[in-house]
């Protein structure tokens, strides 16, 4: 279905907005009764109020994850019946891939076109990708003696929390809860408190498409009290976290002071995307490099926002992506012509503004954007922005923004544009645009980051390759086959033959 302004309309103006916790297969407020405003940044407005999950609503949960998994409906079915339950999921998804799309876009601003046309077709993708491995892999037989059969196999690690961000709500979402689903798990999602509609909504999706109830609950509710007592929580054997460094360090510190439960960890970046003289296209690396930053508002983890480019076509470079960036401007994100939407909130809002102001600080000159904007319409919107004149010491080269603001730095060398790209405490992505296969391969080779695009930047990303990071951008991978090993554990068995 081909979106227009006024489809989007007609739905937005039918739809129901979920609110509760879903626990063993239905839906129930908060044990307290205790609730939170949900307020859209598009225009400000309170949308409705999300049930909170406190440690009554979390035990009660948990419980019903774990009896399920001991039960073992789920977790002992074969893989190709689970397959099935997963397929079923994907196509219910499908059918409602319109009011998912509305409900990330009124929690968080991202355009409807950003929902419908990216995060909708590649969270099915990613739980058909998942849906359709796991009955295609073996375990393994050990090379030993002729006396012993040494046998390695996978088992599911039990009950998973799965704590996830705002910035792609249910395709984050999914990259957890697939992968973690499909090996036999149970699963808690807790969304983030900006945006929790949509996983409230698959709850319902999952029961309708067959998954035993128990094995799957949604408890909304904010960090330091649901995120904070899911992570402390003696009977969940694995966290998985996407958000940012600052919370990552504290979840792998609540493993420690609880059960040592295993923790995967996807966190922020300050990704370099490095534009080489040789550059074949400068177009097409001037129209991706703004992209990079200022697709979906710039709120992405591995957005290319340090961008370093040989010195000899820095003006040039420079002006190509300026031209770019004032087609990217943010607009009415139910508008399906809108490039941009809202930033999640006003504190974010602010936070970017602040950051822009630092880097004025600094001595980085601001040579478009660096406003907030729309402010009429009572919600959260800020213009594409571009620093030069920035080295790679400021904390606008060093610190995580989360917005559309690039900065830019210059490198005389192949050795120079590789060590600053490597100055930094993130590696989660990086950019290389060169001619030089050669050059590119080696560049590949001595980034420290756990994704490198040459010659593009994000295109094509599909649920075969894993992302994930380097240094203090995380731990473990999200996608692709090896993001199953987040939620196995491995067993050993040995047995004499007499
Ligand atoms: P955040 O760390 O504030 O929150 C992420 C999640 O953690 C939310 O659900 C939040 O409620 C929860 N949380 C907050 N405090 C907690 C606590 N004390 N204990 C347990 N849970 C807690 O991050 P955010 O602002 O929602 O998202 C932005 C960050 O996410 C950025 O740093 C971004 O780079 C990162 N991110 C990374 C990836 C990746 O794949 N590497 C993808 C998307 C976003």
């Amino acid at each position: 279905m081909t979106l227009n302004h006024q489809l989007v309309k007609e739905k937005k103006s039918k739809l129901n907005f979920p609110s509760d916790l879903f626990i063993n297969g239905n839906y129930h407020k908060s044990i307290s009764e205790k609730s939170f405003d949900n307020i859209s940044p598009i225009d400000g407005k309170i949308i409705n109020q999300i049930s909170f999950a406190q440690q009554p609503d979390i035990d009660k949960a948990v419980s019903s994850g774990r009896k399920a998994f001991e039960k073992g409906h789920w977790s002992n079915m074969p893989p190709g019946q689970r397959k099935k339950i997963l397929l079923k999921f994907a196509q219910l998804i499908e059918r409602d891939r319109l009011e998912l799309s509305l409900l990330d876009t009124i929690d968080m601003g991202k355009t409807i076109n950003d929902t419908y046309n990216a995060d909708l077709p590649t969270s099915i993708d990613n739980i058909e990708w998942y849906a359709e491995i796991i009955d295609k892999l073996f375990d393994d037989i050990s090379p030993s003696s002729k006396e012993y059969m040494g046998l390695i196999t996978k088992e599911p690690i039990g009950v998973v929390a799965a704590i996830v961000p705002w910035n792609y709500p249910l395709w984050m979402a999914i990259w957890k809860i697939a992968p973690a689903l499909i090996t036999g798990n149970s699963v808690i999602l807790k969304p983030a408190e900006q945006s929790p509609m949509s996983a409230i909504k698959i709850g319902a999706l999952l029961a309708e498409a067959g998954l035993p109830d128990g094995v799957m609950s949604v408890l909304p509710g904010d960090g330091p009290i649901t995120g904070k007592q899911l992570c402390l929580h003696n009977d969940i054997d694995c966290v998985a976290f996407t958000g940012s460094g600052e919370v990552g360090k504290l979840v792998l510190q609540y493993s420690g002071q609880s059960n040592m439960k295993r923790v995967q960890l996807e966190c922020g970046g300050k990704s370099p995307n490095i534009i080489f003289a040789d550059c074949e296209d400068l177009d097409t690396a001037a129209e991706a490099s703004a992209y990079a930053i200022f697709g979906n508002q710039g709120e992405v983890c591995s957005a290319g926002s340090r961008l370093i480019i040989q010195k000899e076509i820095e003006r040039d470079f420079i002006s190509r992506v300026t031209k770019i960036s004032k087609k990217m401007q943010p607009g009415d994100p139910f508008d399906p012509e809108s490039f941009a939407g809202a930033i999640v909130n006003n504190e974010q809002l602010e936070k970017i503004n602040k950051y822009v102001n630092i880097g004025k600080e600094e001595g980085a000159s601001v040579v478009v954007g660096g406003n907030i904007t729309m402010q009429d319409t009572g919600g959260s919107y800020f213009e594409p922005t571009i620093f030069t004149n920035v080295n790679n010491k400021m904390r606008v080269a060093q610190e995580e923004i989360f917005g559309p603001v690039l900065t830019t730095l210059t490198f005389s060398t192949f050795e120079e544009a590789i060590s600053i790209a490597n100055d930094s405490q993130y590696g989660l992505a990086a950019g290389v645009w060169t001619k030089d296969i050669n050059k590119a391969i080696k560049a590949s080779r001595q980034i420290r980051a756990g994704t490198v695009y040459i010659n593009n930047y994000e295109e094509g990303m599909d649920s075969t390759i894993p992302l994930g990071g380097y240094k203090q951008s995380g731990i473990g991978r999200d996608s692709g086959y090896q993001a199953l090993d987040n939620y196995l554990q491995v067993k050993s068995t040995w047995a004499k033959i007499s």
